[in-house]
């Protein structure tokens, strides 16, 4: 195509516009996906290949200044290794929310104990004398899958993504971009109240899609429904490991345990409510689903149900769609090295 290209434009310019032809110097960007647990750090190429990556732990418990030194120190080691790669664009971090954008200063974050009120791009900036852009970690996902996942297999310019982990996470993409709302808060599903009167949720309101459609939710939800009649196998489990986990709960599901079933009925229940808010209000055409959680999730159809997509199988654009998304767990990573590009 590119050749082709060329012989055109030398036919309609009468010369050789081959150096404009040629794809972009080779360069690359750095994307940070800060989680509760781990702290990935790798290096994209321009055409999104990752070169490299850092894998560590995140070490909460020695305060964010040494997760600070850990990001910085990742960064510098990693831009030092790509050295002579071509230009360097920048560093792009996916953080656990809720954060204000676009400086990063995080309000009390769930997996982020201890770092309520840290504006994170400023602070790394102290450490790290390189462009930084900060996004929530949903946001990047959704950006990832948005460019080069699902939305671009569907060739949508709007979508959104839920994506379900310990909480529940999400992204809209409005006209190719992401939409932050007045202060970068916009799309945070996990607390739209799906059933009023439900559980406490740590936000503060009751009935929050996350105390349903998150590994937590799961975990509570099997507690409870493991306690009543036909729930022996969960209590088993509970018995034998000391407590209840969503990945657990999972396999008692997948096994045909009619009380785990139930549990993750609930759940998706809950998530088919939130969907249909974000499907009332945008008339979006494409919604994923992702996340460490949503395999789980999938058996049950009470997604579909819910939701009450009117098309199961293939992308109509002028539909309500939800599909899976496409990119798996590197959706935030990839999108915050995505996102000094889209600067
Ligand atoms: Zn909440």
């Amino acid at each position: 195509l590119r050749e082709l290209r060329r012989i055109v434009s030398i036919c309609q310019n009468g010369q050789d516009m081959t150096d404009k032809l040629q794809p972009a110097q080779p360069g690359f960007s750095i994307g940070i996906d800060l989680g509760g647990t781990n702290l990935r750090v790798a290096a994209y190429s321009n055409e999104f290949q990752q070169l490299d990556m850092l894998s560590l732990r995140t070490r909460l418990e020695a305060g964010p200044a040494a997760v600070l030194r850990d990001m910085a120190d990742a960064a510098r080691s990693l831009h030092a290794a790509q050295n002579g790669y071509g230009k360097f664009v920048g560093v792009g971090i996916g953080s656990p929310g809720p954060i204000e954008l676009p400086e990063g200063k995080l309000r009390a974050p769930a997996n982020l104990p201890g770092w309520d009120g840290l504006a994170l791009r400023s602070e790394l900036h102290k450490l790290l004398d390189m462009p930084i852009i900060v996004e929530s970690d949903a946001n990047a996902a959704a950006f990832a899958e948005w460019r080069l996942g699902a939305g671009k297999a569907y060739g949508v310019d709007s979508m959104a993504m839920f994506t379900l982990g310990t909480g529940v996470g999400g992204g809209v993409i409005l006209q190719n971009k992401i939409w932050h709302g007045a202060m970068g808060m916009a799309a945070e599903p996990g607390h739209t109240v799906v059933y009023p009167g439900g559980p406490l949720c740590n936000c503060g309101s009751h009935g929050c899609l996350e105390s349903y459609a998150s590994a937590t939710g799961v975990r509570r939800i099997a507690a409870e429904i493991g306690a009543t009649a036909g729930g022996e196998r969960l209590q088993g489990m509970l018995a034998k490991h000391g407590e209840l986990h969503a990945h657990d709960v999972a396999t008692l599901a997948r096994e045909g345990d009619a009380a785990s079933i139930k549990v993750f009925e609930e759940a998706g229940a809950a998530l088919g409510l939130g969907i249909a808010q974000v499907v009332g209000s945008l008339n979006l055409s494409l919604y994923i689903i992702g996340g460490a959680m949503f395999d789980s999730l999938l058996a049950s159809s009470q997604i579909y149900r819910m939701t009450q997509p009117e098309n199961r199988g293939q992308f109509e654009v002028r539909m309500t769609n939800v599909f899976p998304a496409h990119l798996g767990p590197e959706a935030g990573l990839l999108g915050a090295a995505l996102l000094p590009w889209s600067e």
